[in-house]
């Protein structure tokens, strides 16, 4: 019998860290592949699997969620398993891991966020959207945050589309909100809340903009919001004007702010004014809390690589202000054991394959996909490309592999271990119990689900409905 690593008589041991999309589309490629015969275990942080489309994603975005079901497909096959509720380099090490996989996939996205480098960042009512997002998602590690909706105005810093979404959160009729799956202590908050201006700060112009056409468009579509554009900073200088003649995406954005900027002067009960060329210098706070954003107005200036960069003036203004959201991009954190590279923020890798920060040299059965190999960028289905192309080297790798111990292959050897060093792990089914209980909890409300958003809650649904 043919004894090579991932044929049926040895088949692949593989882990995949982390139970987003990343993760769930590494797991499709190798299932896919016609000659690999292979086992899959996940392990995931939180009892819950599939990471930003559960946690990021906004809840008015529900047909984006709707990829959970190819991924639940995936978690179905028996050849995979899923270990919930554990946390690699805390509960899970790398050396208790690698005596039992072959390959070992690192998904584990990008749980930070990048900083800003100004005073009074630290501030009450200053925090990072993707705390934000994650809190009115039931993250359970944001759900406490003390968000205060007791403002007029918010300053949302950036032009991504998180920044979008953490806008159009604030100014979206709660009626609408109410139908989705946005956390309870969340929508609660949301409907008292006394927002009617969110100001978002773009440091570029609005040809530079990094959030995507569909976004922009849904804002004009809000009822009772109205997108208010100075006609302005839409007289674009001539390097964005010649950018604009290959990139569609930028194009559309100046087309449709210029309807904006046409048809709105911010009558609306609630406004999203949209600010470019200009870049907060400070937050300002009152008794510890922010206060005003002191924003500096910017121009553009070539960087020296062919693109556009901003330029301060010398100009600012400071604009009043009960909240800041910093929504300036993800980072990834380190994990222990891993390399990692502190320029990127990125778990240090070529093309894939997991390499020593120092020398370069590759890993021997690591890998990473997703933000956590790129950087945070591009959407959902970006994951799936950058998935088959890791899993391209990690077949590429197999003949080379040493791989492990023939007894270590034994699939119950790893559930002894998880019930050694996190005997409260959750399976899959474990997990659907759970699912089932938010789903019914939602149906009872019209809603796709009503989610459980602290781990404890979520570990003693699953066990008592056992
Ligand atoms: P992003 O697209 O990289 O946008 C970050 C924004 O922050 C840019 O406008 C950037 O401006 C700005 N920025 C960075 N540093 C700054 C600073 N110091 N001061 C002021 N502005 C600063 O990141 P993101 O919005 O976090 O989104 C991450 C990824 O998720 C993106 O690929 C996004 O498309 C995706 N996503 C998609 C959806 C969706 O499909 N609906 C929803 C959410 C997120 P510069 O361009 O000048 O650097």
């Amino acid at each position: 019998m043919d004894q090579r690593l991932g044929t049926e008589a040895r088949p692949a041991r593989i882990a995949i860290i982390g139970a987003g999309p990343a993760g769930f589309y590494a797991a499709e490629a190798l299932l896919k592949q016609p000659d690999l015969a292979c086992t899959i275990d996940f392990f995931n942080r939180f009892p819950t699997p599939f990471g930003l489309v559960r946690e990021g994603v906004a809840p008015d975005h529900q047909s984006i969620k709707a990829v959970t079901r190819i991924y639940d497909r995936i978690a179905s096959n028996p050849r995979v398993r899923y270990f919930g509720n554990v946390t690699f380099g805390t509960h899970l090490h790398h050396a208790d891991l690698k005596p039992f996989y072959d390959q070992i996939i690192y998904a584990v996205g990008a749980q930070a966020d990048r900083r800003m480098g100004i005073p009074g960042e630290e501030l009450e009512g200053s925090f990072p959207a993707t705390a934000f997002v994650g809190w009115y998602n039931g993250h359970p590690d944001f759900r406490d945050l003390p968000v205060d909706l007791s403002c007029e105005r918010v300053v949302v810093v950036g032009n991504g589309n998180v920044a979008m979404d953490v806008a159009r959160i604030l100014l979206r009729s709660t009626d609408e909100l109410a139908t989705t799956d946005i956390a309870d202590h969340a929508l609660a908050l949301l409907r008292e809340s006394k927002v009617r201006e969110v100001v978002m700060l773009g440091r570029r112009g609005p040809a530079q903009a990094a959030f995507t056409n569909a976004e922009l468009k849904e804002f004009g579509e809000l009822e009772g919001v109205d997108v208010v554009v100075d006609p302005a900073v839409l007289e674009l200088d001539e390097h964005s004007l010649e950018d604009l003649e290959d990139d569609k995406l930028a194009s559309k954005n100046v087309e449709l702010l210029r309807a904006y900027a046409a048809r709105s002067e911010g009558s609306a009960e609630r406004c999203l004014f949209m600010r470019f060329l200009v870049s907060p210098r400070e937050i300002i706070g009152e008794n510890g809390h922010v206060k005003e954003v002191k924003i500096e107005k910017n121009q553009l200036a070539m960087d020296g690589y062919g693109g556009l960069r901003a330029k301060g003036t010398g100009v600012f203004e400071t604009i009043e202000a009960g909240m800041v959201l910093r929504s300036v991009g993800y980072r990834s954190v380190s994990l222990p054991g891993v390399p990692f590279d502190e320029g990127t923020y990125t778990i240090t890798n070529i093309a894939g394959r997991v390499v020593n920060t120092s020398d370069g040299e590759p890993i021997a059965g690591e890998y990473v996909v997703g933000w956590a190999k790129r950087g945070p960028s591009g959407v959902i289905g970006t994951n799936k490309p950058d998935a088959v192309s890791t899993v391209t080297a990690m077949i590429a790798d197999l003949a080379t592999l040493p791989g492990i111990r023939d007894e270590n292959r034994a699939l119950d050897k790893v559930e002894a271990m998880l019930r050694k060093c996190k005997p409260d792990y959750v399976t899959w089914e474990g997990w659907k119990r759970l699912d089932q209980f938010e789903v019914a909890r939602g149906a009872e409300q019209g809603r796709p689900r009503v989610k459980v958003t602290t781990v404890p809650e979520m570990l003693e649904i699953i066990d008592t409905s056992a």
